[in-house]
């Protein structure tokens, strides 16, 4: 195992946020200084002889690129060890296979549509059973754990709605009741939000977002809070083999590094396009925490939704949030449309509602494409 020490540990708890992002795997490669992590492309590591081991042996068990971003981002999120997949939708079923036939599990209403797919379409032919809450309200949240419930999933902000959830008392109250809460923390990524600071068990995310940043890259985090959790999911991350491409991990240890500076600009473009858009004639409702880069908008007639898609020319009318290119969605026949028709209807996921993820152009620049996009001419 000495040899394993061949590699620092770049964690580097204490320092700013800001600085450990730009930090991450640097001094990793203590043998040459590379101060990029070099992609170590091998599937097997040799063993020097009986019994001895170089502290890699296969690389969906460990591979020296995806432990320093996994290093990376155990110490971003205050976790005690994270793992990385390769979606986040991976990442959610390393989560799900953490628990057994017979268990119930709680989720947060408004969330990714492709996490209430997973459950209701696959998970429940095992057995997991799954109902839907309203996490912003507490006492609903509460009235909704049952003997058998193991664990509340929810993503704060939600999403496409946005709307927050107290992290603190959600966790103080599944901690009391012995359930794990699992926070997607997607949309805010630990830059803004560190939940197992707060007390929470699991982080999940989808590095596709933020965390990579550049529409360029599908990958998926857990990250445990503590080491009986981190056994757990390693040993699903070993055993089912969904892991990270050494590839795809050095393309989001390079996303990491630019994250404050990309999520400052990006969440100073959300808004000032939700204060713009409050002000519009043909936006009804505006949906923005005032925290992170996503924001979603009502407008006044369906019939602009169609018109607003096809007209952008800056903004991609594209499925996904987080990169640095702007995008707009429409959650209905996009993200949300496996969940169903009266949850969709209850929480607002209407044909007049589309979502924003504010990229880092120009803000003039947006401005004046959903400005021209709106306008009858
Ligand atoms: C995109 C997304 C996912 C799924 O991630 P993939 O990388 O697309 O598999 C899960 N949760 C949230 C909040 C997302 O936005």
């Amino acid at each position: 195992m000495t040899e394993q020490k061949r590699f620092g540990s770049a964690r580097g708890r204490g320092r700013e946020i800001s600085t450990r992002l730009v930090q991450s795997g640097v001094r990793f490669d203590t043998a040459t200084g590379a101060l990029s992590v070099p992609i170590y492309q091998s599937a097997t590591f040799a063993h020097p002889g009986l019994g001895v081991s170089t502290g890699y042996d296969y690389t969906r068990s460990g591979n020296p690129t995806r432990q320093a971003l996994e290093e990376a981002l155990a110490g971003l999120e205050g976790g005690y060890a994270a793992y990385s997949f390769a979606s986040g939708l991976a990442a959610l079923t390393a989560v799900f296979l953490l628990f057994k036939s017979g268990d119930h599990l709680l989720l947060g209403e408004d969330l990714y549509g492709g996490t209430y797919r997973l459950l209701d379409r696959i998970f429940s032919r095992f057995g997991l059973t799954a109902d839907y809450v309203d996490t912003t309200d507490l006492a609903a949240v509460e009235a909704s754990l049952r003997d058998n419930t193991k664990a509340l999933v929810l993503e704060s902000p939600s999403n496409p709605m946005l709307k927050i959830s107290d992290l603190a008392n959600i966790a103080q109250l599944c901690r009391g009741r012995g359930v794990l809460s699992v926070v997607d923390n997607t949309l805010l990524t630990p830059y803004l939000q560190r939940p197992l600071q707060l007390g929470c068990d699991l982080v999940v995310h989808s590095a596709t977002k933020y965390l990579g940043g550049h529409n360029d890259l599908l990958a998926g985090v857990v990250v445990a809070g503590n080491e009986q959790l981190a056994k757990e999911v390693a040993f699903v991350q070993n055993a089912c083999g969904p892991v990270l491409s050494p590839h795809d991990c050095w393309l989001l240890l390079r996303g990491l590094k630019t994250l404050a500076v990309r999520l400052d600009r990006q969440q100073e473009n959300a808004t000032m396009l939700a204060n713009w858009l409050r002000e519009h004639p043909l936006a009804e409702a505006v949906y923005y925490p005032g925290l992170g880069a996503m924001l979603s908008f009502r407008l006044r007639d369906a019939a602009l939704v169609g018109q607003v898609l096809g007209k952008v020319k800056i903004i991609s009318y594209a499925e996904s949030l987080g990169g640095v290119e702007s995008l707009v969605t429409y959650p209905l026949l996009q993200t949300h449309a496996d969940v169903p028709e009266d949850t969709r209807r209850r929480l607002g996921i209407d044909d007049r509602l589309l979502r924003l993820s504010a990229g880092i152009e120009h803000i003039s620049d947006l401005r004046d494409d959903l400005e021209q996009a709106l306008s009858q001419q």
